[in-house]
This record gives structure tokens, sequence and C-alpha cells, in this order.
């Protein structure tokens, strides 16, 4: 299958509407046509400064404007994120991304956020931020320092975007996806699935990723873990099947970006999460914690790759086409 990026909601809605199993059966088989088999790329994620977010993300405990009970932290100093970042490394990960709840960053932010992606480089792991919405020189200086990734995702379809979050619109999301993509920089971009979202939102959110003039190399399938306090604390919760079909038409449509199960994992059984790997995703979070909530733990994790018999995925990407170009459409 060719990279596509002019892919029709109808296509899209066509693949999910499919039988479970012919989904997963063409999600896998082409999961190997592009990555090595049995493997998983692990990535860390450390929050650098926690809670008083200024935005109103409603599934977010970040968020200053919901009684969510989390302890806020300032920025932490750049030596213990180093401390945490090899410690990560010892554990396997080859990625250790860094996140900041913030609408985006200040200037005044910019020196201790390049030190740190300098520093963290150097430990020889792939770096990743999300920060909030980057200008371009913001971008652009990053990537000097040596960042490989940006996380900036689009959370949901264009449509029910107004439904999660009013402080910053989907546009300005896709500028700040175009400020990183010109800088140079790799793109982490996904969404949440369990919203309170219909599947057509689904469908526009994966329609939105892959109709990128690139797809992002990494996309997050998140599952909404809903926290007391927020808007959607008391949402009806997806079925897990529907998450299973949207990782693996994902997959379907972005054959060669890593598909990741991010929040949402530690409520899945082992069955459910071999079922997801069965789908096509290929890149987990590892630790006791995701930025602010509960994440399988390195433990659970290493048991079941074992079980499943997969591996972890070295520095050095096992995708079997490497360069960002060839992701260029035709
Ligand atoms: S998701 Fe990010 S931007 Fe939104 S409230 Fe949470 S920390 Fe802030």
């Amino acid at each position: 299958m060719k990279i596509r990026n002019d892919w029709s909601r109808a296509e899209i809605q066509a693949f999910y509407e499919q039988p479970l199993l012919d989904l997963l059966f063409q999600a896998h088989q082409l999961h190997r046509q592009y990555f090595a088999a049995n493997t998983i790329q692990v990535s860390t994620l450390l929050s650098i400064k926690t809670g008083k977010c200024p935005e109103d993300c409603k599934y977010c405990s970040q968020s200053a404007r919901y009684d969510s009970k989390l302890e806020a932290e300032k920025r932490i100093a750049v030596e213990k994120v180093i401390q945490e970042a090899q410690k990560s490394k010892a554990s396997g990960a080859s990625r250790f991304c860094m996140g900041a709840a913030w609408r985006n960053p200040h200037e005044r932010d910019m020196p201790y956020v390049l030190d740190m992606v300098r520093e963290v480089k150097a430990l020889g792991l792939e770096t990743c931020m999300t920060l909030g919405m980057l200008n371009a020189s913001q971008a652009e200086r990053l990537k000097e320092a040596g960042l490989d990734y940006y996380n900036h995702n689009l959370d949901t379809s264009r449509e029910y975007y107004s439904h999660i979050i009013s402080t910053r619109t989907f546009d300005d999301r896709l500028d700040t996806l175009d400020h990183v993509r010109q800088a140079g920089l790799k793109v982490c971009s996904g969404g949440i699935v369990g919203l309170g979202e219909s599947r057509e939102d689904r469908i526009g959110l994966l329609h939105e990723l892959a109709t990128l003039p690139l797809h992002p190399e990494s996309v997050p399938i998140n599952m909404l873990v809903p926290i007391e306090g927020t808007p959607l604390a008391q949402v009806e919760k997806l079925d897990v099947i529907e998450w299973i079909r949207t990782i693996a038409v994902a997959r379907l449509i972005m054959p060669q970006s890593y598909i990741r199960l991010s929040a949402g994992r530690e409520a899945l059984t082992d069955s459910d999460q071999a079922l997801a790997f069965m789908a096509g995703a290929n890149s987990i979070f590892s630790g006791e914690k995701l930025l602010t909530t509960a994440n399988a733990g390195e433990n659970r994790d290493h048991a079941l790759f074992q079980k499943l018999g997969l591996s972890i995925e070295a520095s050095k990407p096992s995708i079997k086409q490497l360069s960002v170009d060839a992701m260029l459409t035709v």
C-alpha cells in the first residue's frame, strides 16, 4: 500500500465498519510490512511542571479551572530531570518525553527547556517535549538544541473540538504542528477516545491526522481516564473494542507511524493489550505515571512483554522505511 494523505472520511469509515477480525488481519499484515514484528518502542514521560494550567481541556486534571485535587508543582530542576532520564534509559526506554502544563512556553522558560533538551540528548536518548503551543522561533530553537519530537495532540475531531476545549482553537493546534514540521522536528500527534464523542468524530480525528502533509511519526491513541472534579468525570466509558478498532484504522491509514498506547492503558487487561498490539500499536509509555495519571508500571510491562514474546526496540528505529522524505505522499 502506498503512503497516502488523501484519505476520504468515507474510506476511513469503511475500514471501521469491517468485521473486527478482518480489520485486525489487514492492520497486522500492513504493520509487518513497515515495522519489525514483535517489537515495541518504549518511551517514558516526565512532568516538568505540573498543574495550574490556564487552558480548559475538559478531561485534564491539570487545568486550573477544575477542582481535581491535583497537587501543582513548579518547574522541576534540570538536574532532577537528568536523573529521571538516566533511570529511564537504564530501564530500556529509547525516548524521554518531558511535559509542562502551559498554554505555551514563555520566553523566560526557553533557556530552561533548551538546557534540558541538550542534557537529555547527551545521554543518548531521543528527546520529546510537550509544552503547549509553539511559535516558529521556539520550534526552531528546540530543534537546534537537539529536540527530536514535539507532541501536540489534536484531541478529537474538528466538529467535536469545541465540546472539549474553548481556550485555543483547532486551527491553533494545526498552526503549532506546522511550526514544528517547518523547524524539522518530528511530530507526535494523536487524540483521545472516550470523550463522549461519536464514531464519526473518531473518523474525523483520524482523517485530520492522516491528511496532514506528512503523517505524524508518532500517533498516540489515548483512552480517556475520567478524573473526579473535571467536567468529563462521569462520561460514559467507551467500549475497549472501539478503541482497538481506532488503533487498527490508524495503522491502516498511517502505516509508517508509530501508534502509541498512552493514557488509559493501565485499565487494560493483558489480553486487551495483546489485541491492541495485534491491531498495530507498537509504542507505549512505560512507568508508574503518565504526567499525572496512573500508568501500567514497568514491572507489569516487562512481565507482559515476556508473556507475549515482545522485545523492546533499541534507540535506533526498526522502521523499515526510515526516510522522512519517503513519508511524503504521492
Ligand atoms: S491538556 Fe495540557 S493544555 Fe489542556 S489543561 Fe491539561 S495541561 Fe493544560
